[in-house]
């Protein structure tokens, strides 16, 4: 039997330009790709994850390999599964959030014990978190600089094409079925193709049709003019390297590209302030706002969850993401604001709420935005600035077609046909949170 490696999937679920499954074939004559399912998955999660590892497993067997799936804790897993592959090594990408660290140190002390060796990439994102420092070698908390730096950082090689062939292991153990798509949850499949290929696909029509206009687009929801790459980039089904080097082969002017790229550059903002404040994943980054009188209110979160607030733009956010699993970047700062200014409800109620509904949940980039807007976060939006839905709505969909979309009560009737009056008046609401926020100012 020749020496057999195994390649942990985790948040990487691609072949193409994969150090970690570039390290697996260096190491060992065959690769033995394992999934472990985590005992608990977002909902909306669940159903794009069955979909993707379906294409992963396929992937592989055109390759001579094939996806095992074990059920339960990673550590425990793959001790198992390297005892039965009479393996030495075992690779896969690092996941930089406090939880990803912490679970690929129990496993790199578990596996050591095994006697085998936990070789760890960088994982998917173009600079590391504790790749930057400002001058004062401190870690950025304001997103320009930042943004400045990261550029400078240089763009890595180029990316690696997927591997002709992965020979697998002449037997390969048992495997549990691969995760179930989830009943209730949104059927993703009719908006995405979720997988390395269609991730791929989605990055070549967004370049072909829509990155040359993108700033001008990136804000009017009723239009496709975003990438819609959030969930495949959240599974690592496509790295950020890819989709810089499409960008950069499309030919257009650095300026025009540069406002998506930027966008990147905010994710891994996201995940350096993470990295560097893990507690932000559970209380606020500016401490102040600890102290802050938010209110328990479980009929508005409901009427928000529900998308039933009576103000059109948030509640086509919220059925858009009860129904897709996504929601429009301009509408989830809106939806957001409307949670914790509006109806002074804490941000971490509405960041836990996404985390459990988004398709494309990012912990980091969720707690993030949702601190951004809740103005207590790293360059964050001033508390006092309170979005206007109402204003909201005429500014970026100025002839109600994102809301007639989502609302369709709306689209139908004269009047409101059934549609809910307003849950809490504008100005009223404005002045509580004002208010709200002068008591924690002192
Ligand atoms: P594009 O406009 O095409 O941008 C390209 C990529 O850049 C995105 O796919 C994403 O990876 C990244 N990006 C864009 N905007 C942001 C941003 N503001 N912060 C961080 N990264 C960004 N994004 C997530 O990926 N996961 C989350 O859990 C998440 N939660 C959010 C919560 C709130 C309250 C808000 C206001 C925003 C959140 N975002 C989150 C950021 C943003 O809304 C989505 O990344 C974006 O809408 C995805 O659509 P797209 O792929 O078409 O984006």
């Amino acid at each position: 039997m020749g020496t057999s490696a195994i390649l942990w999937f985790r948040r990487d679920l691609r072949l193409a330009d994969n150090d970690a499954l570039a390290g697996a074939l260096a190491a060992a004559e065959t690769v033995a790709p394992l999934w472990v399912t985590p005992r608990s998955t977002g909902h909306g999660e669940a159903h794009w994850l069955a979909h993707s590892l379906r294409a992963l497993d396929t992937d592989l067997r055109e390759r001579g390999a094939a996806l095992t799936v074990r059920t339960g804790a990673a550590a425990e897993a793959l001790v198992a599964f390297a005892r039965e592959h009479g393996t030495r090594s075992v690779h896969c990408s690092r996941i930089w959030t406090p939880a990803g660290l912490a679970e690929e140190r129990v496993v790199a002390t578990a596996l050591e014990a095994a006697g085998v060796r936990l070789v760890v990439s960088e994982g998917s994102l173009l600079v590391p978190p504790d790749g930057l420092a400002t001058g004062a070698g401190a870690p950025y908390r304001v997103f320009t600089p930042y943004f400045r730096a990261w550029e400078q950082a240089g763009l890595p090689a180029g990316p690696a094409e997927a591997p002709e062939r992965i020979p697998g292991p002449e037997s390969i153990a048992p495997s549990d079925p691969l995760p179930d798509r989830r009943a209730g949850a949104p059927d993703p499949t009719s908006w995405w193709t979720p997988g390395e290929a269609g991730a791929k696909v989605r990055l070549a029509q967004f370049v072909d049709d829509a990155l040359e206009a993108y700033d001008e687009h990136r804000d009017l929801p009723a239009l496709d003019g975003t990438s819609r790459l959030s969930p495949h980039l959240a599974f690592g089904e496509i790295s950020p390297r890819r989709i810089v080097a499409a960008v950069e082969a499309s030919g257009l002017p650095a300026g025009a590209t540069r406002p998506f790229v930027r966008q990147l550059a905010w994710r891994e903002f996201a995940a350096h302030v993470l990295h560097h404040h893990p507690h932000t994943l559970t209380t606020p980054l500016r401490a102040e706002f600890v102290a802050m009188p938010w209110r328990d209110d479980a009929e508005g979160f409901a009427a928000w969850g529900e998308g039933r607030t009576g103000y059109p733009l948030v509640d086509a956010g919220m059925r858009q993401l009860a129904e897709t699993g996504w929601m429009h970047n301009r509408v989830r700062l809106v939806a957001a604001s409307f949670l914790t200014k509006h109806l002074l409800i804490p941000w971490q109620t509405g960041a836990r709420y996404f985390a459990e509904t988004l398709v494309d949940h990012d912990a980091a980039s969720n707690v993030f935005n949702w601190q951004w807007v809740a103005g207590c976060g790293a360059d964050a939006a001033p508390y006092f600035r309170i979005f206007n839905p109402g204003l909201q709505a005429t500014k970026f969909d100025p002839d109600g077609a994102y809301v007639r979309r989502w609302v369709p009560e709306l689209a139908e009737a004269k009047d409101r046909g059934g549609y809910p009056e307003p849950i809490i008046d504008h100005r009223e609401a404005r002045e509580r949170a004002l208010a709200a926020y002068a008591a924690i100012r002192g």
